[in-house]
């Protein structure tokens, strides 16, 4: 028996309050805001995702999947424009803000519905298919959007049309006699379910999440019930398995995450809310098991998860092929959705790294840097036929990295009743509250580039509090000073955080550096495809390298000395690629020469000969002339 609270100890900072002006992730935002979030509407507008909620569209049925679920795409945009709103303001994007939520309410039903492929194509089969059809996936998308609407504009009238259609839900599903037992076979309602109660303060959506995540995979299964309904056997389901949809077993009882990676994120990230909602011990451990299970066995080192195209999702334990890798960006953005809360239960670093490891790469891999291009699946190898496309028949990656692109700051700092916790480090100003007094936090620093960072803290006034500063868990040698000296104490560090009390007074500074030597990764000697390979690692960021800067060498045949990675050269380009460090030096290629007309050759190994080679962040590959690309390097 279990007797610790789930409990969160932190509160995060909302993104309102912090700016950043860094040179990685601000010019970012910047191009988010003015370049992808109206690229996107103009996707949305051309596939009819937007004006399908003018309801007068005409759809052939059995419609393709990717138009059933067609809704969550446009609401997820606007999401992200609601964000960078907020932010900043933008008449133009205003405007088609206020356009397509008015469409959104005049497409509500008297009775609360809103669905628009099932309120125009098929409206006898509402609600008939919660396990393929998302409905309550769109729902939960809509009620996210309409909090961030209502955020940004302060006109409340979607979020009444989105609490009006959770009520609906509420009405038709839950325990309670006369209602069915059913969940979405796509989670993601759980959690926007938490955040309309944190909206409204109405407890019942918070009932109903719970609802939802305690009743997934009871017996007898509500899948099997409805497919019986439809006239299906619910052994011919396609996708064999319900750990596809996460209704293979109850939360409480799985010990491996398994299945459609995006789905299985998004559950634990509802799981993670009612762990600290409910106070409920069994659900922060139910997610720190499956946790375990993800970052030690089934976790890319770029934060990508999911190795299989297959189910969009998980194999095996160390099942980690690199060339086919799905990997997909919206799993890397449940993965961070999901981190971030568990960092907040107490403060635990481990969690602070997988979202940095993740937004670093596998996430912000998954837009080109003029904005309009993405990746929908994020491998770390390719033959150089995997390219960024301006658009998707299944749209879902898109608008989801905008969203978080645009409510970043948000993963930077928290607050708890002792003080200021820095999750994140990025050239920014924040305005932090502290025991009810405001604080300015402003970092200087040339991360992730540079290891150098300065905090000056300005409360109003002399204020005791601590500061927590987040030791990478990357990093194996820093150093900390406070105007200038070294702390009194040897500093310790707890759970990957330096804690430094003391009475801060305007204009204090900590300069923390973080030895930032270029590192050599190795994988689990159970992952077999990384065997006798090492990865390029300095600070957060994972590098690869192109076959645009190796003369279209073969990159397969570059092999790595282990005891030179140290000694590659590190260089920042300030012209290549929006500005990144790159890391040149020498390497052995295995030649070509000797084998023209020999498939296999007997006694007589390949021979090397020295290279240059040039390895460039991972994240912006695919930016240049096509090619080959690649993560894990031969050793020998
Ligand atoms: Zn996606």
């Amino acid at each position: 028996m279990t007797t610790k609270s789930a409990r969160r100890q932190l509160t995060p900072v909302p993104f309102t309050q912090i700016t950043l002006d860094d040179p990685f992730w601000s010019p970012r935002q910047e191009t988010n805001r003015t370049v992808t979030i109206p690229h996107m509407h103009q996707m949305l507008m051309e596939t009819g995702r937007i004006p399908a909620f003018d309801l007068n569209f005409t759809r052939l049925v059995p419609s393709p999947i990717v138009e059933i679920f067609g809704d969550s795409d446009a609401a997820k945009w606007l999401e992200a424009a609601c964000y960078a709103l907020t932010t900043r303001p933008d008449p133009p994007l205003a405007a088609l803000v206020n356009e397509f939520a008015g469409k959104v309410v005049a497409a509500q039903q008297p009775d609360g519905y809103l669905n628009t492929h099932f309120i125009v194509t098929q409206p006898d089969l509402r609600w008939k298919n919660l396990r393929d059809w998302h409905e309550m996936y769109c729902a939960g998308h809509l009620i996210e959007a309409a909090i961030a609407h209502h955020q940004a504009t302060g006109d409340p009238k979607l979020l009444n049309a989105l609490c009006r259609y959770a009520d609906h839900i509420d009405t038709h599903f839950g325990s309670e006699p006369g209602k069915r037992r059913g969940y979405d076979g796509h989670p993601e309602i759980e959690l926007a379910l938490v955040r309309l109660y944190h909206a409204t303060g109405e407890r019942r959506y918070l009932k109903l999440a719970q609802y939802m995540v305690e009743e997934r995979g009871q017996s007898p299964n509500y899948f099997d019930i409805e497919a019986r309904e439809r006239g299906e056997d619910p052994a011919h389901f396609w996708a064999k398995t319900y750990e596809y949809c996460q209704a293979h077993a109850p939360i409480r009882q799985q010990d491996k995450v398994v299945g459609h990676a995006v789905r299985a994120m998004y559950l634990l990230a509802g799981v993670a809310d009612l762990a600290h909602e409910l106070d409920d011990p069994t659900l922060l451990e139910t997610c720190e098991r499956l946790w375990d299970n993800l970052v030690h066995r089934r976790m890319y080192l770029t934060g990508g998860i999911g190795p299989s195209r297959r189910n969009e999702g998980f194999t095996t334990d160390y099942d980690l092929p690199d060339e086919s890798a799905y990997a997909e960006t919206c799993a890397a953005i449940a993965l961070i959705l999901w981190n971030h809360r568990l960092l907040q239960v107490n403060g635990d670093g481990k969690y602070a790294d997988i979202i940095e490891q993740t937004l670093y790469n596998g996430f912000i891999s998954g837009v080109s840097l003029d904005g309009k291009h993405f990746f929908y699946d994020n491998p770390l190898a390719s033959a150089g036929d995997h390219h960024r496309v301006p658009w998707f028949a299944c749209p879902c990656c898109p608008p989801n990295l905008g969203r978080l692109l645009a409510s970043l700051g948000n993963y930077f700092y928290s607050t708890s009743a002792d003080g200021i916790w820095t999750h994140l480090y990025a050239q920014s100003s924040a305005r932090v509250q502290v025991q009810g007094q405001d604080v300015e936090v402003r970092q200087v620093t040339n991360y992730p580039w540079d290891g150098a960072i300065r905090l000056e803290l300005r409360p109003a006034q002399p204020q005791t509090f601590t500061l927590h500063l987040r030791i990478p868990g990357w990093c194996d040698e820093w150093q900390v000073r406070v105007n200038g000296a070294p702390l009194a104490e040897d500093p310790a560090l707890t759970k990957g955080y330096l804690a430094i009390h003391r009475t801060w007074g305007p204009g204090d500074q900590v300069e923390l550096t973080l030895a930032m030597p270029v590192q050599s990764v190795w994988a689990h000697p159970a992952v077999r495809q990384m065997q006798g390979r090492l990865a390029l690692q300095r600070g957060p960021i994972v590098y690869c390298m192109e076959s645009v800067d190796h003369n279209g060498l073969g990159l397969d045949r570059i092999s790595l000395d282990p005891a030179a990675v140290e000694q590659l050269t590190i260089e920042h380009r300030p012209d290549l690629l929006g500005g990144v460090t790159v890391l040149c030096g020498a390497a052995a290629l295995i030649q070509a020469a000797g084998w023209e007309d020999a498939l296999y050759r007997r006694n007589r190994p390949p021979t090397t000969q020295p290279v240059d080679v040039t390895a460039i962040p991972y994240c912006v590959w695919d930016n240049r002339a096509p090619g080959e690309m690649r993560v894990w390097f031969r050793t020998g």
